[in-house]
């Protein structure tokens, strides 16, 4: 019968690529934990109007890049394609704005965007996303942006860098908007989609990946130019603070990122090595979004990091070896039965075992030891085990030594602490 694939754009995550994933989630916990983040695991499926209302009907996403589908009931159904929206949406549901302080939260996990796959690209990929709620302090723009650049640096990643920009508030994006508007007017040779934009909403021209468009682009009016007092000094407040910090900063005036809800800092992570799809992570400042959302009128930031494109520049010394544990090799019916008392009894202790429950010959076993990459191999055969010994093994030194089956585990604990440097 013919094989079922997979969908095109989504792949499997497999071992050993596996424990790379684990390996980098555990380091952002980590992290986050450090700064007093903490986790929201969310669901997949959100209404539709939730995006629509929150990134935008103009923007690529909502526009084009959606899986929407309408359930039983007749609701229009949308796989998240971001969480920031999300996020502010659980928030709000649950009532966690209420009370003093900054709310931070993380959450790690898959979304989905109908893009042509590409390498980099892919139609479901994941996120490590980070969101604060309650400050438009600047502080909060350094804290956030300080935890990204902390995780990228334990991951070992160095090849980065950080753009960044200030968006404005409204005030100074409706100055902004006018001034790009009559810019986008005066030039001909804009895309079909851009024509259509710069009527609707010409800032999302900014996004336009048309090489004509952006050779256009060049010209346009900058932000920077429009800001107001208030924003400009929160800008430089956050550059300082950033700069205090050791981050060293890139400023890039045209970078707009791809969502209606920005205000102020918005910023983004590229690194080289990775080709055309070169952003690891990018986020910024919302300030809008949970009163557009239904809520107070409360500010936010918070920053996305691409976790498929993060595994392709992991260097590969920075990932912490796998256990690599005890293969029981048992030799006969009774040596197999009392294999599986204490392969059971290693695993109850703490120790990574494993046995074959085949009837292998002693070669085949070791060679099946050698490819699942045990340290120790412990071979029990009938005839040591009516002595009461087993053989133990260095799969690295090839040394063997007998040792009697009750001081076992205490050799093997032993043993395995020594290598861990316990
Ligand atoms: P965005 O939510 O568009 O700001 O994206 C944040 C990060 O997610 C980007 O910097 C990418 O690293 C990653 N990302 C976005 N779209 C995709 C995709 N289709 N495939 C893989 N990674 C993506």
């Amino acid at each position: 019968m013919a094989l079922i694939r997979a969908v095109r754009g989504m792949k499997d995550i497999l071992p050993p690529e596996s424990g790379r994933w684990q390996w980098v989630e555990q380091v952002a916990r980590e992290v986050f934990a450090l700064y007093g983040y903490r986790e929201m695991r969310l669901p997949l499926l959100e209404r539709t109007e939730l995006f629509a209302r929150s990134i935008g009907a103009d923007t690529d996403i909502v526009a084009k890049e959606m899986y929407t589908f309408t359930d039983r009931r007749g609701d229009s159904l949308t796989l998240r394609p971001e969480a920031t929206a999300q996020v502010v949406r659980a928030f709000l549901e649950n009532h966690l704005e209420k009370g003093a302080g900054v709310k931070k939260y993380f959450l790690i996990g898959p979304m989905f965007r109908y893009e042509r796959p590409q390498k980099g690209r892919y139609r479901q990929f994941h996120q490590i996303n980070c969101e604060a709620l309650g400050s438009d302090a600047p502080e909060l723009d350094a804290e956030v942006i300080l935890l990204l650049w902390d995780l990228l640096s334990r991951l070992g990643l160095k090849t980065l860098t950080l753009l960044i920009n200030s968006l404005g508030c409204p005030a100074c994006q409706v100055e902004f908007r006018d001034k790009l508007k009559a810019f986008l007017f005066s030039r001909e040779g804009w895309c079909p989609d851009c024509l259509r934009r710069r009527e609707v909403n010409p800032l999302r021209v900014l996004d336009c990946k048309s090489q004509r468009c952006r050779e256009l682009m060049q010209q346009a009016p900058l932000l920077r130019d429009c800001l107001c007092q208030a924003c400009r000094r929160h800008y430089a407040r956050t550059l300082e603070l950033l700069s205090r910090f050791g981050v060293e900063v890139v400023e890039q005036p045209r970078l707009v990122r791809g969502l209606d809800y920005y205000t102020r800092t918005a910023f983004e992570v590229t690194a080289t090595g990775l080709g055309a799809q070169d952003a690891v992570a990018g986020g910024g400042r919302y300030n809008g979004l949970v009163r557009d959302l239904g809520g107070p009128d409360m500010p936010g930031i918070g920053f996305a990091i691409g976790e498929d494109r993060l595994m392709e520049i992991l260097p590969a010394e920075a990932v912490r070896e796998e256990e690599r544990g005890i293969f029981l090799a048992a030799l006969g019916p009774a040596a197999r039965e009392k294999g599986l008392d204490l392969v059971q009894e290693w695993r109850r202790q703490g120790l990574v075992a494993q046995m074959d429950y085949e009837d292998r010959s002693l070669k085949a076993q070791m060679s099946l030891a050698d490819r699942l990459g045990a340290k120790w191999v412990v071979i029990l055969g009938d005839r040591e085990l009516a002595g009461g010994q087993a053989v133990l093994r260095d799969m690295d030194t090839g040394s063997q030594e007998s040792v009697p089956l009750g001081e076992l585990n205490i050799v093997l604990k032993h043993k395995s602490a020594i290598k861990e440097g316990n």
